[in-house]
């Protein structure tokens, strides 16, 4: 295995001396002729070796994946695979009511790059980086040895994730094949559509997030808006909800919404679906609700897309505030990177006080624990929510 030998300007190793697991572009002095997802070593302006990643072109040129000088071979991602399995087991997540989890977050796991959903006996595992993307056949190779035979498929899905599509970077099962696609999360059934949903088919980071709306659930009417495949709407039946109305601008969404009723609440006519544009449905919409959700798609892919991201959440939120019945419930979330903490609060913010209605913060969410945040990497935490009393 050979490492290309990158050499950073002095001065620039504050940020690695503190673990942060990313090389800028602007750091680096001198490197050796680098190709998209090569392995690298990366020194100090004095020659110290600070540890190795992967390369790419861009702004953020290394992912550093070890601070010494171990070898980047199947072992290592054997390793760092266990490591997280051995977190997601304190977690307590592969239980006979649940077996879909996130088993790696990023940099989160120490892996920068790499995503792994589990579904039952399937991995699904996506590239973020060009390393990663030439390293996924040692990867699926070391995920089918984690413990207690957890792994028997490895799908590859990275259509969508790598810089550029190549015809090897086309999604395929580099292991096993498609067997079941029925996913079970806290004793909820979900048809998981991994060869042609989105993400790797599910959000299994909304998990603990929808457990907390069931409590609320009981005697209201709800509407999950930005639903896709339905998650808050089946909890919220189970915790008693009068009536679910799931809202999707994807018809592939609200047919597998159907699906998943149908799967664990057989005949229930509590729930509809609809296949609408969230702000249309909104505005149209009458105020008999009491129970709301938004879990928009991130509004903000990028820095340059805030300001305009902030006005869209301004907007929903202030016409959910608008119309939710006096003594309702708002869940509302984004899961925007680009977007901090403070910055979607006072988005909020601004929508109720447009509204002029009375209203408290019952709960602050965030993502849960198999999406954990590497404390060198605060950019690894993303998703945040907003339980709210409006009176
Ligand atoms: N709450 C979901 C995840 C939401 S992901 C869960 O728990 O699984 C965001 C969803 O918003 C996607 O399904 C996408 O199809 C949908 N979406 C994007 N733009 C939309 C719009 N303008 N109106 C309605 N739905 C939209």
């Amino acid at each position: 295995m050979t490492y290309k030998k990158i050499v950073l300007k002095k001065g620039s190793e504050e940020f690695l001396k503190r673990f942060h697991p990313w090389v800028f572009s602007g750091a680096i002095h001198r490197m050796e002729k680098c190709e998209d997802g090569d392995n690298v070593t990366v020194y100090t302006a004095d020659g110290e070796l600070i540890g190795n990643g992967h390369y790419q072109l861009g702004s953020i040129a290394v992912r550093m994946l070890s601070f010494d000088d171990t070898t980047l071979d199947e072992e290592f991602y054997f390793e760092r695979l266990l490591a997280a399995y051995n977190t997601r087991v304190a977690l307590n997540l592969m239980r006979p009511d649940n077996n879909s989890f996130r088993l790696v977050h990023g940099e989160g796991d120490f892996l920068p790059g790499l995503v792994v959903d589990i579904y039952g006996n399937t991995a699904v595992m996506q590239a973020h980086s060009p390393g990663m993307h030439f390293a996924r056949n040692m990867i699926a190779n070391a995920l089918v040895r984690m413990p207690n035979a957890l792994v028997k498929n490895v799908y590859y899905k990275s259509e969508t994730t790598l810089p550029y599509i190549t015809r090897d970077t086309e999604n395929y099962y580099i292991i096993g094949q498609y067997d079941t696609n029925i996913a079970v999360e806290n004793g909820l059934q979900f048809h998981v559509d991994w060869l042609k949903g989105q993400k790797t088919g599910f959000f299994v980071d909304q998990r603990e997030n929808r457990l907390l709306l069931e409590k609320y659930a009981k005697g209201r009417k709800v509407l999950n808006m930005f639903c896709y495949t339905g998650g808050f709407s089946f909890y919220a039946m189970r915790g008693g909800a009068t009536a679910v109305h799931s809202v999707d601008s994807s018809s592939k969404a609200i047919s597998l919404t159907r699906d998943n009723v149908e799967l664990n609440f057989p005949g229930d006519t509590r729930h509809e679906a609809f296949a609408e544009d969230a702000f249309k449905y909104i505005n149209e919409m009458d105020r008999s609700y009491d129970l709301i959700i938004l879990d928009p798609p991130a509004f903000a892919k990028h820095k340059s897309a805030l300001k305009n991201a902030l006005i869209g959440y301004r907007k929903i939120n202030a016409k959910a505030f608008e119309k939710i019945q006096s003594g309702g419930i708002l869940f509302t979330f984004s899961c925007s990177q680009a977007v901090s903490k403070e910055q979607f609060r006072l988005a909020v913010f601004s929508a109720a006080a447009q509204s002029g209605r009375k209203v408290r913060i019952l709960h602050q969410l965030t993502q849960p624990a198999d999406h954990p945040i590497n404390i060198y990497h605060p950019e690894g935490e993303y998703l945040k929510g907003l339980v709210l009393y409006v009176e």
